[in-house]
């Protein structure tokens, strides 16, 4: 695993938190035995960005380069001048782990606010969709033969099997799923990988935004069953990731007991 990981650099949105945040310290610490990778950590929260590359640094050494990036995936302008913007040494990116992702409310549809349906839609869809256009040609320039690396999408359960009162989010991770899957087809000339991870319930900061930031209401979400952590689903994102290069891990759904 670390042999097929050193050397690289890994992209990850909404590494601020949760699945994003695990992800990243993930490939960090898979990679280190083998002299360790590059890591661009994104979201919009930057100071917490800072400490979490501090943390790793401090836990790493040298076997891990952190690089911590402002980027809202909704903001169309900042996401197309990313990797124009990044220092030159980081811009040959291996791995998008498109991971940002948000569920706000929860509301019968002809109740659910104007906005929340837009924040959705422009950070699970719009986002995923312009983040992969601005790595993927940094992937199809790779190379004599078609391109490589990989596309890391997180999808959810949601996309599969939605649920009253998440029609929206569910909708968003369908579309997640249907963009996922074309994109696999259209690139299957080339060695880039397309990958969908599907969590089921994972204990994050995912429903306190859900809440509009009342915690009380997300921890009830999780009392007397058991989540999974975001450590569970980030190392099957890193396992999907350092697959020898013909292997693709297409979509992986991945529950806690109690929800299977
Ligand atoms: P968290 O709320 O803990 O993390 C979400 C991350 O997304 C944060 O780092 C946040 O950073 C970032 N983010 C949100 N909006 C934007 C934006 N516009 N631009 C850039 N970054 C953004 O939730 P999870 O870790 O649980 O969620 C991660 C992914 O997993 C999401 O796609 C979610 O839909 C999916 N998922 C989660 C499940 C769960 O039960 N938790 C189940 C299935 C799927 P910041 O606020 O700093 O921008």
């Amino acid at each position: 695993t670390a042999k097929r990981l050193a050397g690289k650099t890994v992209v990850v949105t909404g590494a601020s938190s949760g699945i994003g945040r695990s992800t990243a310290a993930e490939f960090a610490r898979a990679a280190a035995p083998a002299g360790g990778l590059r890591l661009i950590l994104t979201a919009r929260r930057i100071d917490t960005l800072k400490e979490i590359a501090e943390e790793l640094t401090k836990e790493l050494g040298d076997k891990v380069k952190v690089l911590p990036v402002q980027l809202d995936v909704s903001d169309r302008e900042a996401v197309r001048s990313f990797v124009g913007n990044l220092p030159e040494e980081w811009r040959d990116i291996d791995v998008l782990v498109n991971n940002a992702g948000l569920v706000k409310g929860v509301a019968r549809a002809p109740e659910i606010a104007e906005e929340d349906i837009d924040v959705m839609f422009a950070t699970n869809v719009t986002g995923l969709v312009h983040m992969t256009q601005a790595i993927l040609p940094v992937f199809l320039k790779r190379g004599s033969d078609g391109g490589a690396g990989d596309i890391i999408n997180i999808g959810s359960i949601a996309g599969l099997d939605p649920y009253p009162g998440g029609s929206i989010y569910c909708a968003t991770k369908a579309a997640v799923r249907s963009f996922t899957e074309s994109l696999r087809k259209e690139l299957i000339n080339t060695r880039v990988r397309v990958i969908e991870i599907d969590p089921g319930q994972v204990e994050t900061e995912f429903s306190v935004v859900r809440f509009y930031g009342d915690k009380s209401k997300a921890d009830a979400v999780y009392a007397g069953v058991n989540p999974l952590t975001p450590e569970d689903i980030a190392e099957v994102v890193v396992f999907a990731a350092s697959r020898p290069e013909n292997v693709v891990i297409a979509n992986s759904l991945i529950f806690p007991q109690h929800q299977g």
